[in-house]
């Protein structure tokens, strides 16, 4: 076998430009690396921002992908974790230091060096993609194939406020029911709270219920979120847009937790006395750890959670960042490679 990658990838080659075919070389591979035969790739959201270069992060051409499931093809010299076929998943991070305070107690998310898979690097719409194997996750046999990526980007950010902040006691709120939405409805419930979706489309009311959600309030409706108000433990903004920011904050009991995933760019004015008030907080996490990732896994595995999803052909991929971009996804996108 030769000592570098041929992929096969699609790029765009600056904001609002289409994908195209786009081939580059990868170079010897790492000893610490695993590079995977991408099957399947969701899109997040966020891969329309980079896209865009809407977080000034991306280098052009950019190729996307970070709901990345395959089977892997090669390993550096130290892996030990991983064989050479095994259907693995990678999500946003694509590698950290593994010696820093953070790493060492298992928080590699929250490490000062974590490199992103589609940031200064080529992600996974293409045919292979490489990784360190700290953040290559295997595959609950229980998710169907074709079906996991988005557990590894959507799944891991809306896993780490429901694991680490809710109890099973607890009334959640989903704010905003698109790719991590829909699967913190079926999250929130399999792990046992009351949960309600906020989502600005009428049409999501069923489909919300279906999810998981037991009761959903319509968030431009003024009147029904003042009715609720009081009503949370923890409320999850999976929003990249302004919310009534007040009124949420009003939606929650005294010591609740308005938690943000959503990347909203413009500031968020909040009121000190509205926190002070109800000891109240305001917090917001980026994608899971390591650790945090494979319970998330097990947990979809047993509880037999999967994404619900609309495939396209990777030669079809910008029809799919149309419907992302115009709202009609229902929930996530997600690219057959191969
Ligand atoms: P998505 O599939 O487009 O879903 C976003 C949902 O937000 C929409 O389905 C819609 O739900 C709601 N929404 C959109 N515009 C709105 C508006 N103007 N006002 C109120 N609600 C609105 O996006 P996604 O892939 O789930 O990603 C959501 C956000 O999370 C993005 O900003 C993404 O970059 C970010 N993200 C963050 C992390 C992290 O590490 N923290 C990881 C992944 C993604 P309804 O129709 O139900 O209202
Ligand atoms: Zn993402």
């Amino acid at each position: 076998m030769s000592d570098t990658t041929t992929v096969h990838a699609w790029a765009t080659s600056g904001p609002d430009q289409p994908f195209e075919p786009f081939e580059y070389e990868l170079g010897p591979i790492g000893p610490d690396e695993v590079e995977i035969g991408v099957t399947h790739c969701g899109i997040c959201h966020s891969d329309l921002s980079m896209a865009n270069n809407d977080w000034g992060l991306t280098t052009y051409p950019f190729v996307g992908g970070h709901e990345i499931e395959g089977r892997v093809t090669r390993v550096g010299s130290d892996v030990r974790t991983h064989q050479i076929g095994d259907r693995v998943g990678v999500g946003w991070f694509a590698a950290s230091d593994l010696e820093c305070p953070y790493c060492r107690d298992g928080k590699h998310n929250l490490s000062p060096t974590t490199s992103g898979v589609i940031v200064g690097r080529h992600g996974g719409f293409a045919d292979r993609v490489r990784a360190q194997s700290t953040w290559v996750f295997p595959i609950h046999e229980n998710i169907p194939v074709g079906e996991a990526g988005p557990l590894f980007c959507g799944g891991a950010t809306v896993w780490t406020p429901i694991q680490h902040h809710t109890k099973p006691t607890n009334r959640i709120a989903i704010v905003g029911i698109g790719g991590l939405g829909h699967l913190a409805l079926m999250f929130s419930n399999a792990w046992g709270c009351h949960v309600t979706a906020i989502t600005t489309s009428e049409s999501k009311r069923e489909e919300a219920m279906k999810l998981g959600a037991h009761d959903v309030l319509i968030g431009t409706d003024d009147a029904a979120l003042e009715a609720s108000a009081g009503q949370f433990d923890v409320i999850v903004s999976t929003v990249n847009a302004p919310l009534a920011w007040s009124a949420y904050i009003a939606l929650l009991k005294p010591e609740g937790r308005l938690h943000l995933v959503g990347a909203v760019l413009e500031p968020i004015p909040v009121s000190a006395f509205d926190l002070i008030m109800g000891h109240k907080s305001l917090s917001g996490s980026p994608v899971a750890s390591p650790g945090d990732t494979n319970l998330m896994v097990e947990f979809a595995g047993r509880h037999g959670i999967a994404p619900t999803t609309e495939h396209f052909p990777i030669s079809k991929i910008n029809e799919a960042f149309d419907k992302l971009k115009e709202g009609s996804l229902r929930y996530r996108a997600i690219l057959d490679i191969t």
